[in-house]
């Protein structure tokens, strides 16, 4: 690993793994901005520009958007104030890409862009199934509630509006199940193909726990440069 402290980062983990939660954490204690593929491209649309177009061309047709097109909208993103560092290069914590070997191939091609580090959050499969099947989802607010981490006050009725709490189709065992393996099968050719980048974090535990972790592993980093300064 290289000695200069890494301001380009991919957090890669199953669905279920704790990846957005982690991201929040690090964006602030570090400073880079957290870009999730499904936000950049959601906004490539919204900003509604030529960029966009193509991308929703794709996205009303009920297509993956192509790799290419994806490092675009990455490559457009990390031209904002907020993905530089000090030294004028680039900084993110990223996550959802790369989420293939091709990609990943294809984004190492620009070694100013190519991550710099990638924090692997490794959790059971078994536990992301607990994980997400405890979710309740209000149907008519939308609100989100979790039987065991963040259970309503009344059994089963939103504590927003009181509508009954429904499990999403996409929150049943069998489906999560079926996700998980083709994460599997897509993305575990990436921890040997970031081998050298690779940081490996118990995903399993609390939340807290797991921030303390990847804050340690960044640890040999530190030097001169204080936390939170220029990451
Ligand atoms: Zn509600």
């Amino acid at each position: 690993m290289s000695s200069r402290r890494p301001s380009r980062i991919v957090l890669l983990g199953a669905p279920g793994a704790g990846k957005g939660t982690v991201a929040l954490g690090m964006v602030s204690l570090f400073g880079a901005p957290h870009l999730s593929s499904g936000d950049m491209l959601r906004a490539a649309v919204a900003a509604g520009n030529e960029l966009g177009e193509r991308v929703k061309g794709h996205m009303a047709a009920g297509q993956f958007v192509p790799d290419a097109l994806i490092l675009e909208v990455i490559r457009e993103r990390v031209q904002h104030r907020d993905c530089r560092n000090d030294a004028g290069g680039v900084r993110y914590l990223l996550d959802g890409f790369p989420r293939t070997l091709v990609q990943a191939e294809a984004f190492a091609v620009d070694s100013k862009l190519a991550p710099q580090l990638v924090v692997h959050l490794k959790v059971n499969s078994d536990v992301i199934v607990g994980r997400l099947t405890g979710r309740r989802t209000c149907p008519n607010c939308g609100a989100s509630f979790h039987v065991a981490f963040a259970p309503p006050a009344k059994t089963d009725a939103c504590d927003h509006c009181g509508s009954g709490l429904i499990v999403r189709p996409d929150d049943h065992e069998d489906t999560i199940r079926r996700r998980l393996t083709a994460y599997e099968l897509q993305t575990a050719p990436l921890i040997d193909y970031y081998a050298d980048l690779l940081i490996e974090i118990d995903g399993g535990q609390g939340r807290d726990q797991v921030l303390a972790d990847v804050i340690a592993s960044l640890k040999p980093w530190d030097g001169e440069t204080p936390v939170g300064a220029n990451l």
